[in-house]
C-alpha cells in the first residue's frame, strides 16, 4: 500500500477573510472553533455493540435530548435495537466487521475490504444510514498511518482506539484545553470518551455522573456525535471564509472547502462569528460554496445560544440515501435533514409525500423519541422494514 498523507492530521488551518474594497467589511468575522461558539466539545462513544448500549446508555442520552455514538460490528450486530437508536438520532458508526485483533498490522487487502468497506455497506443496508465514522478495533491503531489512510478513503473521520474514561475530571480537562493530543485525542479541547459494556453498576454510574456533569455545562460545551464534531473540526480547519458584502444590518458570505473534500460528507454547518457593534452574532452556514446573505436580526447572540434559531440558509437534506430502505413496500420514504446545530434528523414521509414525522424537540435541537408522531411512525415503518 502506498503511503498516503492523512488529511485529518496534516491539514493546516486555512481560514481566510477577504476584505472588501473598503477594507472594513468582514473585519473580525471568523469561523467559531466549535458550534455556537462553545469553548470545547465532547463525544460519548460506545464500542462493540453491547445490548447495554440500547437498554442503559441510550435512554440516559434520550432523557436529556442528547446524542451519542454507538460503534457496532456488523458481523455480529443486533440490528433491530440499533436501528431504533439511529431513528432516535444517535450515530451508528462502524467498528469493523469482525473486530479483527490486532487490526493495526493487517495487510491483506481482502481482510481490509471486508472489515472497512463491506462492513460499512452492511450498516448502510441494515440501519439505513451510511456510517460517517469508523472506530479502529483493538487499541493499537493510533500508530498505523497506512491503515488510517485506507479507512479515511471510506469515512470522513475515524476514531482512534485509546481509553479516556467516563469521569467528570476529563470534562474539566477539555474545558481547560488540556487534553493530551500526542496519541489519542485529535484536539486539546475535544474530549472523546470511550466506553464498552455499561451494565455493571460502576460503569453505569460513571456514565450517568459524567453525562450529567457535561449536560450542566452545555453553555460552554458542545455535546455531539463523533461524526458531527469530527466533520466540524475538519471543515473548520480547511474552510475559507469570504465576506462579500457587509452592511449595518446584514452580511453576505461564502464558505468553501478544499476541492479534495467530498461535498456529500462535509455537510455539518459551521458557526460564523460576526462582530456587530459591541456584540457578537452567530450564524450557521453549510460550507458548500454558495453565497448566503444573513440578517443579523435572525442570528443568535453570544451568550444566548439556548435561544438559537436557524439563520442563513435553511437546513437541507444530507446523506443517508439508501435505496434498499428509502422507500418501503408501503411507500414510506426516509430522508435526512440537517438541523441548525448539526444533528442529522430523520424525516419520514408517506406514499403521498406528506411528512409523517420529523422527530425533534420543540426547540429544534435534536430528536425527541417520545414524540407521539415519531413513535407512531416508527411502529408503522418498523413493521414494514422487516418485510
Ligand atoms: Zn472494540
Amino acid at each position: 500500500m502506498n503511503r498516503i498523507n492523512i488529511p485529518f492530521l496534516s491539514l493546516p488551518a486555512l481560514c481566510i477573510v477577504l476584505l472588501t474594497a473598503t477594507g472594513i467589511a468582514g473585519q473580525g468575522v471568523r469561523i467559531a472553533r466549535y458550534w455556537a461558539g462553545k469553548k470545547a466539545a465532547v463525544s460519548f462513544t460506545f464500542d462493540d455493540g453491547s445490548p447495554s448500549h440500547c437498554t442503559i446508555a441510550a435512554p440516559m442520552f434520550d432523557s436529556l435530548g442528547l446524542k451519542a455514538t454507538f460503534y457496532v460490528n456488523p458481523g455480529d450486530a443486533e440490528w433491530a435495537e440499533f436501528r431504533k437508536l439511529a431513528l432516535s438520532g444517535h450515530e451508528i458508526g462502524n467498528h469493523s466487521m469482525t473486530h479483527v485483533c490486532p487490526f493495526c498490522i493487517v495487510t491483506d487487502p481482502a481482510v481490509l475490504q471486508r472489515e472497512v468497506v463491506a462492513s460499512r455497506d452492511s450498516i448502510t443496508k441494515n440501519i439505513g444510514v451510511v456510517p460517517m465514522s469508523f472506530a479502529h478495533p483493538c487499541c493499537c491503531s493510533f500508530s498505523d498511518r497506512q491503515i488510517r489512510a485506507y479507512v479515511l478513503v471510506y469515512y470522513p473521520v475515524d476514531r482512534l482506539c485509546g481509553e479516556m474514561y467516563l469521569h467528570p475530571d476529563n470534562i474539566d480537562k477539555a474545558l481547560r484545553g488540556e487534553l493530551d493530543t500526542s496519541q489519542y485525542h485529535i484536539q486539546k479541547d475535544w474530549l472523546i470518551l470511550l466506553a464498552h459494556d455499561v451494565s455493571d453498576p460502576g460503569n453505569r454510574d460513571g456514565l450517568r455522573t459524567t453525562l450529567r456533569y457535561a449536560n450542566a455545562r452545555q453553555d460552554s460545551l458542545w455535546i455531539g456525535t463523533y461524526a458531527n464534531i469530527g466533520r466540524y473540526v475538519r471543515e473548520r480547519d480547511s474552510a475559507s471564509l469570504e465576506v462579500l458584502a457587509q452592511t449595518a444590518t446584514n452580511i453576505t458570505l461564502r464558505l468553501r472547502l478544499l476541492q479534495s473534500m467530498r461535498p456529500d460528507w462535509y455537510t455539518v454547518p459551521l458557526t460564523v462569528r460576526i462582530p456587530v457593534n459591541a456584540d457578537t452574532v452567530m450564524t450557521d452556514v453549510i460550507p458548500d460554496g454558495q453565497t448566503v446573505t444573513v440578517n443579523y436580526s435572525d442570528c443568535y447572540k453570544k451568550g444566548k445560544i439556548t435561544r438559537a434559531r436557524p439563520c442563513g440558509r435553511p437546513p437541507r437534506s444530507v446523506g443517508g440515501t439508501v435505496p434498499a430502505m428509502r422507500v418501503t413496500a408501503a411507500g414510506i420514504r426516509f430522508s435526512y435533514v440537517m438541523s441548525a446545530d448539526g444533528h442529522v434528523l430523520l424525516r419520514v414521509s408517506d406514499a403521498a409525500g406528506r411528512v409523517v414525522a420529523v422527530p425533534r424537540r420543540a426547540d429544534g435541537r435534536g430528536v425527541d423519541s417520545s414524540a407521539p408522531a415519531h413513535a407512531q411512525a416508527f411502529r408503522q415503518t418498523g413493521r414494514r422494514l422487516k418485510d
